[in-house]
C-alpha cells in the first residue's frame, strides 16, 4: 500500500530542487535521486533523504514526480531495475512534470501502462523564480481517480493548477504556451538588435513598452538580460532549444509548417554554437546581435 505522505523526486536541477523543498515545506516526505548525486545534496539539509537509485526514492511512496531534462532521461530514471517504477507500489502515481513534448508523453503513458501504475501527464509553466515560490502553474491531465491524491502535491508547488482531462492533454497545451515563449524570444533578440544597430537605446524601447499592452513583464526581464549581456540561468538555452524541436515536431506531424518557430530555433542553434547552451534562453541574443561574427 503506497504512503502518500511520501514522494520520490527525481531530477533536483533548477526546478525540481525548488519543487521539493516545497513539498518538504508543505510536510511531505521527500526522497531525492538526482544523476549527480553531489547536486541533490544540499536538500539533505532541507530534510529531504537523498537516494542512490531512482528505486529506492520510490520503494514504498505514493507518488514519484520526474522533473528531467527531456523525454530519454525521464524514461531511463523510471526504467529498468534501478528505475523508480520497479519499486513504485501498484497503486502509487507518477506525475510526469518535465517537458516532453507530445511524443514524449506518448511514450511515457505507455511505459506506465506497461507497468501498471496512475501517470498524470502534468507539465509546469513558471520558471526558476516561480519554482521556488511555489508560484509555478501546473498544466495536469490524466485519470480522476487520482485528481484529489494528486492535488495536494500540485497545491505545494503551484499558484493555480489546471486539471484538462485525459493524459496528454497536458503536454499539448504547453507545447502550444512554449511556441509562444521561443517565438517571444526570438523575435525580442532582434529588435533590441535593430535598436542598437540603429542607434536607438533598447532601454527606450522596453520603457515605451513597459505598462502598455505591448509590454510584457516577460519582455522587460529578459530584454534587460539582453541590453546587459549576462545571463544567469532561470531556463537554459539548450532546454529551449529543446522545447523548440518538440514544437517543431508537433507542427509537423500535424501538416503544419511553423517558419517563425524555424528562424528562432536557428537563433538558438548558433548561440548554444557559441557556447551559451547552459546560460538562460536570453543568450539566444547572441546569435541576433549586430556586431556577430
Ligand atoms: P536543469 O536545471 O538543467 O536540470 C536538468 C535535470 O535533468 C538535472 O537533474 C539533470 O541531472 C537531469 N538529467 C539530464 N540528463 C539526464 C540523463 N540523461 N539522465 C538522468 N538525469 C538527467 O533543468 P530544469 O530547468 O530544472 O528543467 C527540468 C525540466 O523542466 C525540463 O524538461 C524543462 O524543459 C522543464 N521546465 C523548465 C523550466 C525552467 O524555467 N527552468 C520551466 C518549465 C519547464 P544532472 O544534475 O546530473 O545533470
Amino acid at each position: 500500500m503506497a504512503n502518500d505522505n511520501a514522494i520520490a523526486v527525481l531530477g533536483t536541477g533548477i526546478m525540481g530542487a525548488a519543487m521539493a523543498r516545497n513539498l518538504i515545506s508543505a510536510g511531505m516526505e521527500v526522497r531525492a535521486w538526482n544523476r549527480t548525486r553531489e547536486k541533490a545534496e544540499p536538500l539533505v539539509d532541507d530534510g529531504a533523504k537523498v537516494t542512490d537509485t531512482p528505486a529506492e526514492a520510490a520503494a514504498g511512496a505514493g507518488f514519484v514526480l520526474t522533473m528531467l531534462s527531456d523525454v530519454d532521461a525521464v524514461a531511463e530514471a523510471v526504467g529498468g531495475e534501478d528505475g523508480a517504477l520497479s519499486a513504485l507500489p501498484d497503486d502509487g502515481v507518477w506525475l510526469q512534470m518535465s517537458t516532453v513534448g507530445a511524443d514524449g508523453h506518448e511514450r511515457l503513458a505507455r511505459v506506465a501502462d506497461e507497468r501498471g501504475v496512475f501517470y498524470v501527464d502534468a507539465p509546469v509553466l513558471g520558471t526558476k523564480k516561480p519554482a521556488e515560490q511555489g508560484q509555478l502553474v501546473v498544466l495536469a491531465s490524466g485519470p480522476e481517480e487520482v485528481q484529489e491524491r494528486s492535488q495536494p502535491i500540485f497545491d505545494a508547488v503551484a499558484a493555480n493548477v489546471l486539471w484538462l482531462g485525459p493524459a496528454g492533454a497536458g503536454s499539448r497545451l504547453k507545447l502550444v504556451t512554449n511556441n509562444w515563449i521561443v517565438g517571444i524570444l526570438g523575435v525580442l533578440a532582434e529588435t533590441i538588435s535593430l535598436a542598437e544597430a540603429t542607434g536607438v537605446d533598447p532601454s527606450q524601447f522596453l520603457q515605451v513598452i513597459e505598462g502598455g499592452p505591448l509590454g510584457l513583464p516577460y519582455a522587460q526581464m529578459k530584454g534587460q538580460m539582453m541590453i546587459e549581456g549576462e545571463y544567469p540561468t532561470s531556463f537554459s538555452a539548450s532546454l529551449a532549444r529543446k522545447d523548440a524541436s518538440l514544437v517543431l515536431d508537433a507542427a509537423q506531424v500535424s501538416g503544419l509548417r511553423l517558419p517563425m518557430t524555424e528562424a528562432a530555433a536557428s537563433h538558438f542553434d548558433e548561440a548554444i554554437d557559441a557556447g551559451h547552451g547552459e546560460e538562460d534562453m536570453a543568450a539566444v541574443y547572441q546569435a541576433a546581435r549586430p556586431d556577430r561574427g
